[in-house]
């Protein structure tokens, strides 16, 4: 049973109030990244991932940059729910200055239904207005309209497959 149900467990949960912080450290000069240079990395802290993320369909372990639906570093972009975010890893960053959003990829987000950590792969989840993991969309599945059904059965039918 995947009953609704408000997770209250704020493990991975950043405080939606951070945003300040993380502007304010969005206005330290920015560097040029480099590969090899180990102590830049350091120095340029706004740039490193500290917000885990773990995808408990596939296992999939990453860390990224923000979770939420305003990534500071992507300037205009509202996600429709809290998704967790990474900043491009091989764009350079723009300067500060120029109101140009940076390149991201969002990896996942929270099922709708369980509140269980998923990642956009088509074999841990499927987004219908909102992301619900596949054994919750298995069970929500009546009462979507055709379209979302089919989609949904062909990922189950890839899943059990394998050939994802
Ligand atoms: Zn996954
Ligand atoms: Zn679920």
């Amino acid at each position: 049973m995947c009953s609704r149900q408000f997770d209250d467990d704020k493990e991975l949960d950043l405080p939606q109030d951070n945003e300040e912080a993380e502007i304010a450290r969005l206005q330290l000069p920015e560097q040029n990244q480099s590969l090899n240079a180990q102590e830049d990395v350091e120095a340029d802290d706004e740039r490193i991932a500290r917000i885990e993320f773990h995808c408990k369909e596939c296992d999939m372990h990453e860390l990224v940059h923000y979770y939420g639906r305003n990534p500071p570093f992507a300037l205009g972009v509202q996600f429709r729910e809290d998704s967790y975010v990474m900043r491009d890893p091989f764009q350079a960053p723009p300067p500060r200055w120029q109101s140009k959003s940076e390149n991201f990829l969002a990896l996942g987000a929270k099922c709708t239904t369980c509140a269980k950590i998923v990642c956009k792969d088509a074999a841990c989840s499927i987004y219908y207005t909102h992301t619900y993991c596949l054994p919750c969309a298995r069970l929500e599945l009546k009462s979507w309209p055709v379209e979302a059904q089919a989609k949904l059965r062909k990922q189950l039918v890839a899943k059990e497959a394998g050939s994802c």
